[in-house]
């Protein structure tokens, strides 16, 4: 395949494709004369080639993540991933540094020129094959944890498969299921240690090499965080400390004394405390995909639209299988102008939230495809969990049948009861998670397991009270090996902290007024990433903040409402 225009290019074309093939379609653009005059076109063709590119490897990613048992796939994927996006992104950096030296700018793209600018800086060759190992090193965690099975009476489940009995009535069926998860995990754990210890190498190598002390500093660099600092990420883990902590151990304290228990134990947080049995949301996954369907239409018509044209061209892929990658994601096909979501539905009532949340991703990239250029289209995470974790939010008022929903009105109040009391674990789990990273990168003791390990039980029991977890250290620290952000995607965590408090902001302009609200919010989906994260927040209503007292406010209003439901849900 020798230099089509790129005009005529499609990700179908490069279904195949290997670096040579693709590398003269760049080369063109590094060499192309260009001046003030042409420069618009060139930057068009580029964001073109750009969309077409990573078109094509996302759809070689989702082939691979839905079926990580089959060795082409696999192939595919890791010609895309380990061979065409490390090298394409060399010579992105070549274009970057001819947009940079032309000293082209314009309001709507500024940020996405401070980006280049940014990425410019820290550019180095010997880093190249650094990231190129560091990504063959992460098909290998999804290989250690993706295909992970238990024989669980006999016969063989995946680990996803275990999750609704650690929300059964029965204590000692959860007590067993939470225990099979953990050893299953502890049995890998070594092996996951020695993964993260390569990881750990890289990434240090990589930040000295681009001249950062410690890799901290260079994430927070190399992540564009503009705005803020860890000196803010810090004042945050202590604002989760003083005024989330306390409200989590409030929830988990009304938990013990409705299950009637002396102690709440880990494997008693999952099930309903007034011991009724799990809410089961859907049996098959088609109910999953209607009931979500009306849902989002409540929230605004447009986005019903958005989400029947998903169903309609195959971009959802729900179901659990065995040989699926585990989690859920949402990607973007930059040509086509679409969403697609994968997920591992198992018919419990996170798997409604989960859908939510990915919708609210897919929502951001429906509206910011009207951005001409691909990179006006996506912020930064940021701004992109306030999309998801707002839906979230915003589409709680209509999960009941009477809206074309999942629940009655008992089930609502105490499917409200369980999202509202999870914002707030999620709130100190973010912090735990933040604050474990920083210790690993700043702590002088990232490369020893052992004390990773350790400190991980002093981060966790800052910011996660109210449960016992005496005798259970081991299981307790198997907890962070299941973070695959520590792996895959280190200082990828804050984000959901920063993105709840403004989702949390907007779910409040929704109770004062719910259109304006939405209106706000698809404002700023659509403006993509035109402008900086504060403004982005501000289009969409409210404030880009860290500060304590804003955060008590919100949590102040989430445990009112968790009352006036903890009435409704408990109504036999
Ligand atoms: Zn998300």
């Amino acid at each position: 395949m020798s230099l089509v225009p790129i005009s005529a290019l499609t990700p179908a074309a490069l279904t195949e494709a290997t670096w040579d093939d693709i590398r003269p379609l760049y080369q063109e653009l590094v060499d192309r004369p260009m001046d003030a005059g042409t420069i618009e076109t060139w930057l068009a063709d580029w964001s073109r080639l750009e969309e077409v590119v990573t078109e094509a490897a996302a759809i070689a990613m989702i082939a691979y993540t839905c079926d990580t048992a089959d060795p082409a796939k696999e192939a595919a994927h890791l010609r895309f991933s380990a061979e065409i996006l490390p090298r394409m992104e060399e010579l992105e950096v070549e274009l970057a540094q001819r947009l940079l030296d032309s000293g082209f700018t314009r309001p709507d793209l500024s940020v996405s020129i401070a980006r280049f600018r940014t990425a410019a800086e820290l550019f180095r060759q010997e880093n190249v094959p650094l990231n190129t190992e560091i990504e063959e090193h992460s098909a290998r965690y999804q290989k250690l944890t993706g295909g992970l099975t238990v024989s669980w009476d006999g016969v063989e489940k995946t680990l996803p498969e275990l999750q609704p009995y650690l929300q059964a009535t029965d204590r000692g069926l959860r007590e067993r299921a939470f225990r099979a998860t953990c050893d299953r995990y502890a049995a890998v754990q070594a092996d996951l240690a020695s993964l993260f210890d390569v990881l750990f190498d890289l990434r240090v190598r990589i930040a000295r090499n681009a001249g950062f002390a410690d890799y901290e500093s260079y994430a927070f660099r190399s992540k564009c965080r503009f705005d803020y600092t860890p000196a803010d990420c810090r004042r945050f883990h202590e604002a989760v400390e003083a005024v989330v902590a306390p409200a989590v151990e409030r929830v988990m304290h009304r938990r013990r004394e409705r299950m009637g228990l002396d102690t709440l134990r880990p494997w008693d947080t999952g099930p309903d405390p007034e011991g009724r049995e799990p809410i089961r949301p859907f049996r098959k996954v088609s109910e999953l995909i209607d009931g979500s369907r009306a849902v989002l239409g409540h929230v605004a018509p447009a986005f019903g639209r958005q989400f029947q044209i998903m169903m309609d061209e195959g971009l959802l892929d729900l179901d659990v299988r065995k040989g699926k990658a585990p989690g859920g994601y949402c990607e973007t096909l930059q040509h086509r102008g679409r969403p697609f979501i994968f997920m591992n539905a198992v018919g419990v009532l996170d798997d409604v939230s989960t859908l939510l949340h990915e919708a609210g991703h897919a929502f951001h990239a429906f509206e910011a495809h009207a951005q001409p250029l691909v990179w006006q289209r996506h912020p930064s995470l940021e701004m992109c969990e306030l999309a998801s974790m707002s839906m979230e939010l915003l589409a709680s008022p209509y999960l009941g049948r009477s809206s074309g929903g999942f629940f009655t009105e008992q089930e609502l109040a105490r499917a409200r009861v369980e999202h509202l009391e999870d914002v707030l674990v999620t709130l100190s789990h973010v912090a735990s998670v933040d604050a474990f990273q920083s210790w690993i990168s700043t702590g002088g003791e990232g490369r020893d397991a052992a004390a990773r390990d350790q400190a991980w039980l002093r981060v966790r029991s800052r910011f996660e009270r109210g449960i016992d977890w005496s005798g259970l250290e081991r299981e307790r620290i198997t907890r962070w090996y299941r973070q695959l952000h520590i792996f895959l995607y280190p200082y990828y965590y804050i984000e959901y902290g920063i993105a709840q408090v403004g989702a949390l902001q907007i779910w409040r302009n929704s109770l004062r007024d719910r259109a304006a609200a939405v209106a706000r919010y698809r404002g700023a989906l659509a403006l993509g990433n035109t402008r900086s994260l504060p403004e982005l927040y501000r289009a969409a209503g409210v404030e880009f903040t860290f500060d304590v007292k804003v955060i008590g406010e919100l949590v102040a209003l989430v445990e009112e409402e968790l009352e006036r439901w903890y009435g409704a849900s408990a109504a036999a």
